[in-house]
């Protein structure tokens, strides 16, 4: 895997002093524990479009499909000027190479989900900043979250894991990949899709079984949508656990009774919430070094992102 994985990050965020009232959000998760994987491309949008510091706080107006910009008192509508940095930033980024986005929330230029537009004096909480919008619409495979639901421990999984698979997915297409690359990539990502979701892993694999009839190029960018658009679904306990059943599926010969009782207990009690993702798959990636299952060995749904930043110890 490529040494650096870029990711844009809200300049705020970071402890830049960015903010209209001359403040930062500083996230600790982001720059203490992130910091160590991922290295971070800083977008301040109000900033960027020529803003100052500090500066009137602005909120979204109008139709949340496209909502204006416009500062709180002055009313002045800087829509055209922040659209103008938006079109430019994001062909910027392009050259970036960026596995992933994360977002301030609740800001009118950076915020993803739920940002407030307002109409007629009523707040509605369902636009998206500008800026976010305009990378959502450019990238719209790019990994994206906001801060705030990073603490939120299936969420963070979801995110970090995507980002790491669009880091393999990028390396693999820089890699002069051929059909054959491709079957090999598809086979070491089996289990990781059937835990998000049987339907995409089945659609990709129709795919792949028809590569030979497709352009290289038409082939691989219908291949990276079903697999973001499929990362994208959550990896739920009950889909784990069918995972978790399958691998132990591969040990029938080698474990004893009481080893099996053992491990279908383990995998039980995390299906009920008892315990954590990453005690039954302690217990399998042990019996896959034990009796050196090669299969096995190869899939990224074991090792999906570095054990440190220990996400499967929460979900
Ligand atoms: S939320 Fe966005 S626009 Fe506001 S200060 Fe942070 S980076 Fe800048």
């Amino acid at each position: 895997m490529s040494d650096t994985i870029k990711i844009g990050v809200s300049s705020c965020l970071l402890g830049e002093r960015v903010r209209y009232d001359g403040g930062h959000k500083h996230n600790d998760y982001i720059t203490g524990i992130l910091g160590d994987y991922f290295s971070f491309v800083p977008v301040c949008p109000e900033v960027g479009c020529g803003l100052p510091i500090p500066r009137e706080a602005m909120r979204l107006e109008g139709d949340p499909a496209a909502p204006r910009l416009l500062t709180r008192q002055s009313r002045i509508d800087l829509t055209a000027q922040m659209q103008a940095f938006c079109a430019a930033k994001v062909k910027e980024l392009e050259g970036e190479d960026l596995c992933g986005f994360i977002f301030k929330k609740d800001s009118p230029s950076s915020g993803l989900f739920r940002v407030k537009v307002y109409n007629n004096g009523m707040a509605v909480k369902n636009g998206r900043g500008l800026f976010a919008a305009a990378v959502a619409n450019n990238f719209p495979l790019l990994p994206m979250e906001e801060e705030g639901r990073l603490n939120d421990a299936p969420l963070r999984e979801n995110f970090i894991e995507r980002v790491f698979s669009y880091r393999r997915w990028k390396d693999f297409l820089a890699s002069a990949p051929t059909l054959g690359k491709l079957v090999e990539f598809h086979t070491a990502h089996k289990l990781l899709m059937m835990a998000h979701s049987p339907d995409y892993y089945r659609q990709m694999g129709v795919l792949v079984a028809h590569g030979k009839e497709l352009a290289a190029a038409e082939l691989f960018r219908r291949y990276e949508e079903l697999l973001m658009k499929g990362l994208t679904l959550h990896a739920t306990a009950a889909k784990n656990t069918n995972v978790l059943q399958h691998i132990m599926g591969y040990f029938k010969k080698e474990l004893t009774a009481e080893e099996k009782a053992e491990l279908l207990e383990v995998i039980s009690q995390y299906h009920s919430h008892l315990l954590p993702l990453i005690v039954p798959l302690t217990l399998l990636k042990h019996y896959v070094r034990k009796y050196d299952q090669t299969y096995l060995r190869g899939q990224i749904y074991l090792s999906p992102h570095p054990a440190q930043l220990m996400l499967r110890n929460h979900v």
